[in-house]
């Protein structure tokens, strides 16, 4: 990690987790600067089209199931009131 304000060296003073990450305090080696950076995972949004085509025909079939599940209940429903 490299100084924000020289882009010098930089050293850790001390680090600790927390439960959005490692949160660690740095101190420039060239100009004396001193900051705090938190490290923690990205979210991977490296998302194929073949993962959302498939997503869409999963959500298509579920729709497809609710419709006749909705069919079947009026059916149901209209046996009931006859
Ligand atoms: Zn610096």
């Amino acid at each position: 990690m490299k100084c924000p304000s020289c882009k010098g060296r930089t050293e850790v003073l001390d680090s600790r987790e927390s439960s959005y990450g490692v949160i660690r305090k740095r101190h420039c080696l060239k100009c004396d600067a001193r900051f705090t950076t938190v490290e923690g995972v990205a979210l991977d949004v490296n998302i194929s089209m073949r993962q959302i085509n498939r997503t869409k025909n999963d959500l298509e079939r579920l729709q497809e199931s609710i419709d006749s599940m909705k069919a079947v209940l009026d059916g149901l429903e209209n046996r009931r009131k006859a």
